[in-house]
């Protein structure tokens, strides 16, 4: 999105690094992202959303196009958004398939605040939605649960569920903040937590205890989604808030209990924020360690 940007091919090099650092790297079977199919996105997407990114991302090297203030398109844009949702739908397949038993897109640009109607907020496609759409409608099934715990609130994903009994959405975010929406009450279906600013994990530890788990539990998915931001890290200057790498193993150990329950571990969770990038890295290998059951 440009050299200044936040949102910029580093952040997966620093997944490698630390997953190198940690002597993991060696332990994943990796898979290529596919180029998602247009249908696919369009379960989620208005037609005119996606005409947005195709038609507007430059064709010359070097050029960009501000779709808004902090969302830019180079001329490899909409290649990059289809293989970001393609990751999550292949993800969702081999997950399904039973191939294997979970999954992590390693993927840029995010999603999550990707509204169905327009992109914005770094995200051009909504990832996790298109792939839990593709859960519903490609594979049938009937209840999923997405997981959001990125620092920002996943609005585009709220925003495309609202109304569908089908999914259950779990998130805390930081408020007031960025996409600057105002909470709405939670339901059986919205579990939507705003924290304040500098919350750590001795907040946010009993929020998901109290709020997220009974609501899962009530709920019973057959698949999970995460939108694994990791910009409520300590270290990330982008947020405010104050989660460390242990924080994230334990959420990620409690969303492994569920899928374990209901499930039979079927989770498939893809990368959103985080923008420092050696806490981003590191926050990573954390979640990884515990999907892997390595920790
Ligand atoms: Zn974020």
């Amino acid at each position: 999105m440009g050299e200044w940007h936040p949102e910029s091919p580093a952040r997966l090099q620093a997944i490698e690094d630390q997953l190198i650092l940690a002597r993991l790297d060696g332990l994943f079977e990796r898979r290529e992202a596919p180029l998602a199919e247009l249908p696919a996105i369009l379960r989620n997407h208005t037609p005119g959303a996606l005409a947005l990114v195709r038609d507007h991302t430059p064709k010359v090297d070097g050029e960009t196009y501000p779709l808004d203030a902090d969302t830019l398109l180079c001329s490899h844009s909409y290649q990059a958004a289809l293989r970001a949702a393609g990751a999550a739908l292949a993800a969702t397949d081999a997950v399904i398939a039973g191939t294997v038993s979970n999954a992590f897109c390693s993927i840029r640009p995010p999603g999550h605040h990707a509204r169905p109607s327009e992109p914005m907020g770094f995200c051009l496609f909504n990832n996790v939605a298109i792939a839990a759409h593709h859960a519903l409608d490609g594979h049938g099934y009937e209840r999923v649960a997405i997981i959001d715990f990125d620092v920002h609130h996943g609005n585009g994903t709220a925003e495309a569920f609202r109304d569908d009994p089908r999914v259950l959405m779990a998130s805390f975010y930081q408020h007031p903040f960025y996409p600057y929406i105002e909470p709405e009450p939670c339901s059986p279906t919205s579990i939507n937590i705003p924290v304040p600013a500098r919350s750590k994990g001795d907040v946010v530890r009993p929020l998901i205890t109290e709020h997220w788990l009974p609501a899962l539990h009530a709920f019973k998915p057959e698949m999970i989604f995460i939108s694994a931001g990791f910009d409520a890290h300590r270290d990330d200057d982008i947020g405010g808030m104050g989660l460390v790498e242990d924080d994230y193993a334990w959420i990620t150990r409690e969303i492994m209990a569920v899928a374990r329950q209901h499930c039979q571990g079927r989770i498939v969770s893809c990368l959103e924020g985080g923008y420092n990038l050696s806490a981003l890295g590191r926050s990573v290998v954390a979640h990884l360690k515990v999907l892997a059951e390595i920790d």
